[in-house]
C-alpha cells in the first residue's frame, strides 16, 4: 500500500530547478533514503513531503489523501500530516531531564499522566536508555543524546518519520552504532522512514529502497542491492560502492553481443552478456564497470598484472593492480601483503560486470 505518493513534483528557486518532475511511490513502513551529492535536491524533496517547503508544481498524497496540489490549491500544514522530524541539530531542551524531554510532546497533547509514563517507559526500553531517565542532556554522550532525540520524535507515534542527516554530527564509531539502532527501531515501529544522507554506505546499509538523485533528477529508485548490481547509468554505478567501481574503456566491433568481439583483448574474459538480445554498434564507445570484489587474485587467474599498491586495513586489503597501464582496484578479505611490482594473476566474475554506452552513460547490459 502506498504511504506517500509524489506526482510530477518540481521545485524551482528563481530560475534554478532544485527538484525536476519527480514521481515517487513510497510504500507503507518502508525505509526510503534520499541519496545523492550535495545540492541534488534531497532536503528539498524531504521538506516538500513534510509540508515545510511548497512545491512549484505537482501533487503529493499521504495515505491516499491529497496533502498538496499546485493545480487544486491544496496545501495541508505539517502538523496535520501526522509526521515527525529528526534533524542534524537535534537540540534537546537543556533544562529538562531525559524523561521530560520525551514526555513533553505527549503533555502538550494532554495525555493522561499514567499513559505518558507508560509510553515514555516503552520508548526508554526500546532505545535502551532506561538508566538515563533522570539525567539532563549535558550529562549525556553524543550518542545518548541522539537516542533521546529519537525517542522524543517517536513519542507521539508519527506515521512518517523524516530524518535529515541525523547522524552526521556523530563520530564514525557512534554513527555505526546508531545505524544499527535505527534499523532495529524501524523494524519495531509502524512508521515509514524517509531519510536523507549523502553517505552511500549509510543508504546501502539502512534502506529498504534508495532514491538516488542528481541535479534534481531521479536516477534510480530501487532496493540497495539492485542499485549496486544493476545501476541504471554510470553515475549510479560510481556513486555507490567503496572503493569505487572500476571503469574500462572498450569499443564495439560487432553488433551482436553473443559473439561480441571488442578491441580490448580482455573483454571476452571480463564480460558475459546476460541477454543475447543486446546489441552494440560497430565502433561504439563503451565503458565496462567491474566491482572491486569481482576481481579475484589467484595463481589460476586468466589475466596477468603487477601490483601497483597495497592498502591493508586489517579486515580487508585494497589492492591496486597495473594491467598494462590500466590500474584496477580489487578488494581482498583479510590481510595480504604484496611487494610493489610483484606479478599476480587475476580472474573475473564476468557475469556481474556492467556495460555502459560511453556517450549517454546509460547501462546497456
Ligand atoms: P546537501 O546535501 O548539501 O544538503 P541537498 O541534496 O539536500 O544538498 P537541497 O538542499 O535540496 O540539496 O538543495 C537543492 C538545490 O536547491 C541546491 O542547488 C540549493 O542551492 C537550492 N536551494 C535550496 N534551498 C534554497 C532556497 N531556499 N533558496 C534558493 N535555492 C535553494
Amino acid at each position: 500500500m502506498p504511504k506517500i505518493h509524489l506526482e510530477h513534483i518540481t521545485k524551482r528557486f528563481g530560475r534554478s530547478v532544485a527538484v525536476d518532475n519527480l514521481d515517487l511511490v513510497i510504500g507503507d513502513r518502508e525505509f526510503v533514503t534520499l541519496l545523492g551529492p550535495s545540492g541534488c535536491g534531497k532536503t528539498t524533496t524531504l521538506r516538500m513531503i513534510a509540508g515545510l517547503e511548497t512545491p512549484t508544481e505537482g501533487d503529493i498524497y499521504i495515505d491516499d489523501r491529497c496533502v498538496f496540489s499546485s493545480e487544486r490549491g491544496i496545501d495541508i500544514s505539517p502538523d496535520k500530516r501526522d509526521v515527525g522530524f529528526l534533524f542534524q541539530n537535534y537540540a534537546l531542551w537543556p533544562h529538562m531531564t531525559v524523561y521530560k524531554n520525551i514526555a513533553f510532546g505527549l503533555e502538550n497533547m494532554k495525555w493522561e499522566k499514567k499513559r505518558i509514563e507508560s509510553r515514555v517507559r516503552e520508548l526508554l526500553e526500546m532505545l535502551r536508555i532506561e538508566e538515563l531517565r533522570d539525567r539532563y542532556p549535558s550529562e549525556l554522550s553524543g550518542g545518548q543524546q541522539q537516542r533521546v532525540a529519537i525517542a522524543r520524535t517517536l513519542a507521539t507515534g508519527p506515521k512518517i518519520l523524516f530524518m535529515d542527516e541525523p547522524l552526521s554530527n556523530l563520530d564514525a564509531k557512534l554513527r555505526m552504532e546508531m545505524r544499527t539502532e535505527l534499523k532495529r527501531l524501524h523494524a519495531e515501529t509502524d512508521s515509514t522512514f524517509v531519510y536523507v544522507t549523502h553517505d552511500q554506505l549509510e543508504a546501502m546499509t539502512l534502506s529498504s529502497k534508495i532514491c538516488l538523485l542528481k541535479e534534481g533528477l531521479l536516477q534510480q529508485f530501487a532496493p540497495p542491492l539492485e542499485v549496486y548490481h544493476q545501476p541504471t547509468n554510470l553515475f549510479v554505478a560510481d556513486f555507490v560502492g567503496s572503493p569505487n567501481i572500476n571503469i574500462l574503456e572498450v569499443t564495439g566491433e560487432n553488433v551482436n553481443l553473443d559473439e561480441i568481439k571488442l578491441n580490448h583483448k580482455l573483454l571476452k574474459l571480463l564480460f558475459t552478456p546476460v541477454s543475447s538480445s543486446i546489441t552494440v554498434q560497430e565502433g561504439q564507445q563503451l565503458l565496462l564497470g567491474i566491482r572491486p570484489e569481482d576481481i579475484v587474485l589467484s595463481p589460476e587467474g586468466t589475466v596477468a598484472g603487477s601490483i601497483y599498491s597495497t592498502l591493508p586495513s586489517g579486515m580487508e586489503t585494497i589492492v591496486k593492480i597495473d594491467l598494462g597501464g590500466q590500474i584496477l582496484t580489487s578488494v581482498v578479505f583479510g590481510s595480504v601483503d604484496f611487494a610493489m611490482g610483484e606479478k599476480v594473476r587475476l580472474s573475473f566474475q564476468s557475469d556481474k560486470n556492467v556495460l555502459f554506452d560511453k556517450k549517454s552513460e546509460r547501462t546497456i547490459a
